[in-house]
């Protein structure tokens, strides 16, 4: 976003009004670890790489803390994402009342809609913007420019003006800062030179492009931190294992064609997973293949 953009957003306000609709929950969430230890049995994890170019002075801060420096300047974002099937259209914990089946322990990303944690507060108008005529929220009408009855302020002036949204900001950022010490910085070491040498690997992803890869580089990093981590990993990977198959046996009884790509990815995860787990129980040292 240009300079200029930037002061004509800021001087945008935008408020907000949840009917919880559920019109947003149209796919798994980003999680964290602890999360996704919490959810094994209803979300199936991977590994999520994108790769940003922050230009404004704010956004480089916030890559620098949650992110990792790639070589050339750009910034790597890895994350916790949760796989879903296109055909459901649907997070796994949206309930049939268009509720979250989860609401006391949704992960912290959830609670930061509709704003986006990795966008810095001074452009979080532009998320607004955007999001306001996406499709998730197009026929919700739940966020709108300027002041409205029965519509809380949550930007103004490049500000956070909401103080539960503030709040819910620094906690899902702290939460990922976290992960980035516990696991993250571990993972990029472990995987930078594998995917910079890969064709089609980190030098061919184009800025705002994803990847995903298995979560066997976080589980890897994660096991060898003590017994109990190795046992828990184990047991994490048994769940997730029985989880995909569940989905992919669902999925192959929709026979919808928009589905097979994820139920090939998903096998390829499962294959991933249960060669780590032979790993693990052994006490073999992990080498990782992207
Ligand atoms: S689309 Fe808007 S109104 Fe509907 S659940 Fe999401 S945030 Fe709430
Ligand atoms: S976990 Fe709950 S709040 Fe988050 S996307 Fe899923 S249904 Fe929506």
């Amino acid at each position: 976003m240009k300079l200029a953009d930037i002061a004509v957003m800021h001087e945008r306000t935008f408020s907000f009004h949840c009917s919880t609709c559920g019109k947003c929950c149209n796919s798994s969430p980003l999680l964290t670890m602890a999360e996704l230890f919490r959810h094994q049995d209803r979300f199936i994890g991977c590994l999520s790489l994108r790769r940003v170019h922050p230009s404004h002075p704010d956004a480089r801060e916030l890559a620098a803390m949650l992110g990792h420096v790639l070589p050339g300047g750009d910034s790597l974002m890895l994350a916790i994402q949760g796989v879903d099937y296109p055909s459901l259209a649907a997070c796994p914990a949206l309930g049939d009342d268009n509720l979250c089946t989860i609401h006391a322990t949704r992960p912290t990303t959830c609670a930061v809609v509709p704003l986006d944690a990795w966008t810095p507060d001074a452009l979080q108008s532009a998320v607004l913007a955007s999001r306001r005529n996406g499709a998730a929220y197009i026929g919700a009408d739940c966020i709108s420019e300027g002041m409205r009855d029965g519509y809380q302020e949550l930007v103004r002036h490049g500000r956070i003006t909401s103080p539960a949204y503030a709040a819910a900001l620094a906690q899902r950022r702290a939460v990922e800062a976290a992960e980035k010490a516990e696991w993250g910085n571990a993972v990029f070491r472990l995987l930078l030179p594998e995917l910079l040498a890969a064709p089609g690997g980190i030098a061919a992803l184009p800025v705002e492009g994803y990847r995903t890869l298995a979560l066997a580089p976080v589980l890897a990093v994660i096991a060898a931190g003590s017994e109990p981590d190795r046992l828990r990993c184990l047991a994490f990977i048994d769940a997730q294992v029985a989880l995909i198959r569940r989905h992919a046996a669902a999925a192959i009884a929709r026979k919808q064609p928009v589905d097979r790509p994820v139920t090939a990815t998903l096998r390829g995860f499962e294959a991933v997973l249960l060669s780590l787990a032979v790993r693990l129980r052994e006490g073999q040292a992990v080498t990782i293949t992207t």
